[in-house]
């Protein structure tokens, strides 16, 4: 397995639409595979493909927090909403392309994907808590969209200015 390198905001392909995956292939469960273990290492829950530069519709993720719990890992290709609760939830994100940058976002508390596994069949279930923040803000990657963009115009604008300047640091080091 190797580590990906993570792209920072602001990058255009973070910015684009991900294409859906035809089939799961081999390539793609090593891709998975890769993305799995730069997310642990990193460490963070969840990574869309478009962070490590792959515009194809695949995320991974791994809620759980409790350190001596189980990892339950997850791959999901071509994710989608198909159904939310009207209550919604306020939870402090952040973001591995936006490193040390957190707000708080409102999203329905409950949704219902559908995707295709690494077994390329067809899976629905219905997150909540943690989860449900997580598959939210990784498919909305997979649609170009941050979490920075359901911010005021103006904090948007400070952290985009923060990472301009941590890019900028990277490259000179
Ligand atoms: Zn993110």
């Amino acid at each position: 397995m190797t580590t990906l390198p993570i792209l920072i905001h602001p990058d255009p392909r973070l910015k684009a639409r991900a294409a859906p995956v035809a089939e799961v292939t081999d390539d793609l469960r090593r891709l998975a595979e890769d993305m799995l273990q730069t997310m642990y290492e990193a460490p963070g829950i969840g990574l869309a493909a478009p962070q490590v530069g792959q515009m194809i519709r695949l995320l991974v993720m791994d809620c759980v927090k409790e350190e001596d719990a189980a990892p339950k890992p997850m791959v999901l290709f071509n994710p989608r909403v198909v159904g939310a609760s009207e209550e919604v939830r306020t939870y402090e994100e952040g973001c591995l392309s936006i490193p040390d940058q957190y707000a708080d976002v409102e999203r329905p508390a409950e949704v219902d994907v559908e995707w295709l596994g690494l077994d390329g069949e067809t899976h629905r279930d219905r997150f909540d808590g943690l989860w449900a923040v997580c598959v939210q803000h990784e498919i909305d990657h997979l649609d170009g969209k941050l979490f920075i963009d359901y911010l005021k115009p103006l904090k948007r604008q400070m952290i985009t200015r923060k990472m301009q300047k941590l890019k900028r640091e990277r490259a000179r080091a």
